[in-house]
């Protein structure tokens, strides 16, 4: 194995035992959640790599990285997640490679995203991104220090996961959140997942096929275990430090 692969391998073990502990911990089949390696600023070699170590889900947060990534990789078998902040002018493009998309926090993106799908003739599922930071009524990510995170209030994912159901080519699959920067749930990250689990309970009476709760990342992906996340979205416990976004 190249060095890189070596490296690789020892992280994706180490993560791998973590999921495994949590899992156990909460009493929880392994089989219950999904590793998606969160691959943004790595190049598609890693991918490449990651996908002979047995990776199946990648993740990736901007657009103009994730379309030659994937386009480079595209004869390997692999699930890519989007999880950044989407802007309408790229949905077509995302919609090219993206198999999921994580962060729909506005009824804006559905249309556009359903045009785009209906367009490609693929089905896309799609997440309703939950802000755990932001008041009702509002979009997240807008306050002070949060950055721009995005996602709905809680009071908002109602609507939207039935606009996602309502539209041709997509699939309501589940909700989404990054544990808040700010607001009641600073630094309480398992709480912030509990209620994200809540809301997804709430959310699946109405919507069977929204099954996939996203949480958890590289600090805190145990709690989210603990607190029912389906699906944890890991970035530098594989990959190591991320460079610096340019
Ligand atoms: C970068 C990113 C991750 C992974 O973060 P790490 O701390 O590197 O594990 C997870 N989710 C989203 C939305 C991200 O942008």
């Amino acid at each position: 194995m190249t060095d890189r692969k070596t490296e690789l391998a020892a992280r994706l073990d180490r993560v791998e035992e973590r999921i495994a502990a949590a899992c156990a911990a909460a009493g929880r089949p392994r089989s219950d959640v999904t590793l998606i390696v969160v691959t943004k600023t790595f190049p598609a070699s890693d991918v490449r790599l990651l996908a002979e170590l047995g990776v199946r889900h990648v993740a990736e947060n901007r657009d103009q990285e994730a379309a030659p990534k994937a386009a480079e990789c595209s004869d390997i078998p692999l699930t890519w997640h989007f999880v950044g902040q989407l802007q309408t002018n790229k949905v077509r493009s995302v919609v090219g490679y993206a198999d999921m998309v994580h962060s729909v926090d506005r009824e804006r993106l559905v249309g556009a995203l359903s045009a785009a799908a209906v367009r490609a003739g693929r089905g896309l599922g799609c997440l309703v991104q939950v802000a755990l930071d932001a008041e009702p009524g509002e979009a997240g990510g807008r306050g002070e220090g949060v950055g721009d995170r995005g996602g709905v209030a809680p009071d908002g994912v109602p609507a939207l996961a039935g606009a996602l159901a309502g539209a041709e080519g997509l699939t309501c699959a589940g909700v989404m959140t990054v544990a808040p920067l700010a607001g009641p749930y600073a630094g309480r990250p398992r709480a912030a997942f509990e209620r994200l689990t809540e809301i997804s309970s709430r959310l699946r009476a109405d919507h069977p096929t929204a099954t996939m709760v996203s949480a958890g990342m590289s600090a805190d992906l145990e709690d989210a275990v603990s607190a029912g996340a389906t699906h944890v979205r890991v970035g530098s416990a594989v990959l190591g430090v991320r460079p610096r976004l340019g």
